[in-house]
């Protein structure tokens, strides 16, 4: 009988995840026939609207196989309805360009700074903002970090440095470690967070140089995932999730409320438990940001108050997001029954 050991769940991948992300899908018509829908032409989409399709194998394998509507499928696969025009959709949803504090720092909220430390993601997702910011100018990554850090350096009511981006786990480890070498000498940066979804579309990233690096930062640490639907996680990311843990952080997950995908109560509940099991506590529900392209995502806020009340009355209070919208030059993140009702 095989059973699963705590030691070899936090076994490493077995493949080097550069490798695996070359393998990625970049072809819509390559991806349905990965999952069964060859034969469906009329799925192809007419063009990727300016924002090419990138879909790792391993996430496209966990896609239900011959099945148009999976919620894994629609978030990655360009449609028609993209060109859609939808009033009050802009290119820059939620007014990053008006917070800006320097190159590649967005210092919105107190306390925290958000570095984007990448501009690429291991995967493109459909409703994303990231379709329309100009990461070219704004990539610290692009050897500006000094200048970002420098900022923080200067701003000591920084308590906590946000690395996002696009997705700062696409970056090398060495590049990160030439980045978090800089913190050293920021004592009153007290927590580094990231945000990604790396671990959830290609859990092998969480290798031993990562986890190394993560557990060697002297600071509270916290990994914000993303996924949206219980049928992301699988024994993979369960174990790229406890190789987080293993590292020395917290880790928490954010998901965007999505219609069509996970705007039912039952896949609501089932992705706040089957994240729970992988030990990820849920933390944000968001509403979609008005970004041009992703209307058709958008489930309005009466009935996601409903959803997230029914969560509440169903769900320990401990596996309950948090129903937030981001709207420019808010001071946080703001719950949305706050307005609604
Ligand atoms: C979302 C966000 C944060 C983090 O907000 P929390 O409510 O602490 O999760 C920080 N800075 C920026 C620019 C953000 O967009
Ligand atoms: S930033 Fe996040 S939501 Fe946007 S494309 Fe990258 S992984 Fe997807």
């Amino acid at each position: 009988m095989i059973t699963a050991s705590p030691t070899s769940r936090l076994s490493p991948p077995v493949r080097d995840w550069r490798e695996l992300w070359r393998e990625s899908f970049t072809d819509a018509a390559a991806l349905l026939a990965a999952v069964g829908l060859a034969d469906r032409a009329d799925l192809l989409p007419p063009d990727d609207a300016g924002f090419p399709l990138r879909v790792p194998r391993g996430f496209a394998a966990r896609m239900r196989h011959g099945d148009p509507t999976d919620p894994l499928l629609l978030q990655v696969l360009p449609r028609r309805a993209e060109h859609d025009d939808a009033p009050g959709y802009s290119t820059d949803a939620v007014g990053d360009m008006a917070s800006k504090a320097g190159h590649g720092i967005l210092h919105k909220y107190d306390g925290r700074a958000l570095l984007i430390a990448s501009g690429s993601c291991a995967v493109n997702c459909r409703y994303c903002f990231r379709r329309h910011f100009p990461y070219g100018d704004e990539i610290a990554a692009a050897g500006q970090w000094r200048e970002a850090l420098a900022r923080v350096r200067e701003d000591t009511s920084i308590r906590e440095l946000i690395l996002s981006g696009g997705d700062p786990l696409s970056l090398a480890t060495h590049k990160l470690e030439e980045l978090t070498r800089g913190l050293a000498d920021l004592p009153h940066v007290i927590r580094l967070r990231i945000h990604t979804r790396l671990p959830v579309v290609l859990p092998e990233r969480v290798d031993d140089a990562f986890t190394d690096w993560l557990a060697a930062i002297p600071l509270q640490k916290v990994v914000v995932l993303h996924a949206n639907h219980a049928n992301e996680f699988d024994a993979a990311v369960d174990a790229a999730c406890a190789r987080l843990r293993g590292a020395g952080a917290t880790v928490l997950n954010q998901a965007v409320l999505l219609r069509g995908i996970n705007d039912e109560v039952k896949t609501l509940a089932a992705l706040c438990e089957r994240s729970f099991a992988a030990g990820v506590l849920p933390y944000y529900l968001h509403q979609l940001d008005r970004v041009q392209g992703a209307a058709h995502f958008e489930v309005d806020d009466d009935r996601a108050v409903w959803l997230v009340d029914a969560l509440r009355a169903r769900l320990p209070g401990y596996l309950v997001p948090r129903l937030v919208r981001e709207l420019p030059g808010d001071p946080s993140k703001r719950p949305i029954a706050d307005f609604a009702r």
